[in-house]
């Protein structure tokens, strides 16, 4: 497959001040196809708004994780314009669907979209890699000189710290990285970068360091988590519509085209 000129991926970075969240817009200026990242439920009329002055049509919700501070739109999003909701195999999301193993991906128009498992903040997190764009989507996983907490939602910081090291910087340098996350106002990184300079996954640090490392933080408990994790593993949506079934394999599968999509039909359809 040939390099895919950057200019055909439609990119935008998209913030919630309140929980200092970043969403992503990525589109296929083709085809017009278009997926949300991360999308936070309290944003949904903004980026409602976004995708239809661009002319782009959602076909994919992809989640990071289960996320612990904030509310997915995911649900809202696949009841307003029918996009499909997509999460990592592990994630325990029960009205997903699609929920991918690592390996698998989405495709987007001439893009593809590699799902690869990256757990350790939760056990379902998913970093999700457009290699022809040079771009990755950590999530939690790996923030900009940091990383996510690894002390609830089976949290496992050697399983955190391998997933980084095997599955995220053995990406080309090059590639920039964006983070579900900062709360400095960075907005972007690199595989280089984040080698070099993180404090605590940098290149310099071994395993055990790391472990030292996360078992000393003192962190709070985060404010919306008794609300947002339940909440999010029903894709936002109240208890009796997130009962409603979603479409059928055979479905997806009609619609897709079995070689756009990878399905897994063990989990989340
Ligand atoms: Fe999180």
């Amino acid at each position: 497959m040939g390099a895919v000129p950057e200019a055909t991926l439609i990119f935008r970075q998209l913030f919630d001040p309140e929980t200092s969240t970043y969403s992503y817009l990525l589109a296929d200026a083709r085809t017009r196809e278009a997926v949300l990242i991360d999308p936070v439920r309290e944003h949904l009329e903004r980026d409602t708004t976004q995708l239809r002055e661009l002319e782009l049509r959602l076909v994919y919700t992809l989640e990071t994780h289960v996320h612990a501070d904030h509310v997915t739109a995911s649900g809202l999003l696949r009841e307003r314009l029918r996009s499909r909701i997509v999460v990592g195999a592990q994630t325990g999301v029960q009205n997903a669907d699609l929920a991918l193993a690592g390996g698998t991906g989405v495709r987007l128009g001439d893009h593809w979209i590699e799902a690869r498992e990256t757990p350790g903040h939760t056990s379902g997190c998913v970093t999700w890699v457009c290699a022809q764009a040079g771009l990755a989507f950590t999530g939690d996983a790996l923030l900009i000189r940091g990383c996510g907490r690894t002390d609830f939602q089976q949290g496992d910081a050697r399983r955190l710290f391998r997933s980084v090291r095997e599955h995220i910087f053995t990406l080309p340098d090059e590639t920039r990285l964006h983070p579900a996350h900062d709360y400095q106002g960075r907005m972007v990184t690199t595989v280089a970068e984040e080698k070099r300079f993180n404090p605590r996954l940098g290149l310099g640090r071994t395993e055990e360091q790391f472990l030292e490392i996360m078992g000393a933080l003192k962190l709070a408990y985060p404010r919306h988590m008794d609300e947002a994790v339940p909440a999010n593993l029903r894709s936002g949506l109240a208890p009796a519509s997130a009962r409603e079934p979603g479409p059928t394999v055979a479905a997806l599968v009609a619609q897709a085209g079995r070689q756009d999509v990878e399905l897994d039909f063990g989990l989340g359809i």
